[in-house]
């Protein structure tokens, strides 16, 4: 019996509302060179999408796994500090802080969400070891995209943390978009949790 996961070799964003992004996603068990390698074209993906972070799910890869580079956003010289982060979780969360964030399956919309401030991130590496790392979303952004892609591999958009009055905003694009899926696929995605 294998528990292996089979790692497309070819990775395409899908966008709101494809139903990849609402799935369960799964641990990971196998830390073998298929997972290192699906890490690497992770990385490399989100990258060529110009984004700072990217969950699994986005890629309709439905396995607890995300990505993130936030180079460039503390200015041109800043290191990239690429990051794979492997079954994540969040311990200890204090206090709030807000974000303007945007996410790369909802090209068009930005929206300022509320975030828990500090708090432990821990994670696997690729190897399965266990890492733990204090963060603080109020003044380090990856704070932030931790937190926006752990919610991914809830099936939670950052849409789902929007005021009514912020979805309203949105409502227009959003249609667009389920329209576009609707289109591509022949049937609704699945929409937003109302
Ligand atoms: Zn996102």
């Amino acid at each position: 019996m294998s528990t292996a996961y089979h790692y497309p070799s070819e990775l395409e964003l899908v966008t709101y509302p494809h139903p990849a992004l609402r799935a369960r996603n799964t641990a990971v068990t196998e830390f073998d060179d298929a997972l290192a390698t699906f890490c690497q074209r992770l990385l490399d993906a989100m990258r060529s999408f110009r984004g700072v972070g990217l969950a699994a799910p986005q890629v309709a890869v439905n396995q607890r796994i995300f990505v993130s580079d936030h180079v460039g956003l503390e200015g041109e010289d800043a290191p990239s500090q690429p990051m794979i982060w492997i079954n994540p979780s969040i311990e200890a969360p204090e206090g709030s802080t807000t974000y303007e964030e945007g996410c790369l399956s909802f090209p068009g919309i930005y929206a300022k969400v509320q975030r828990h401030d500090q708090f432990t991130a821990v994670w696997q590496d690729t190897s399965g070891t266990e890492h733990r790392r204090q963060l603080n979303a109020s003044n380090d952004i990856l704070g932030i995209v931790f937190q926006h892609e752990l919610d991914h591999l809830e099936g939670t958009l950052f849409v789902d943390h929007l005021t009514p009055s912020q979805l309203t905003m949105a409502r227009r694009r959003l249609r667009e978009l389920e329209q576009t899926h609707k289109k591509r696929y022949g049937r609704p995605g699945s929409v937003l949790r109302r």
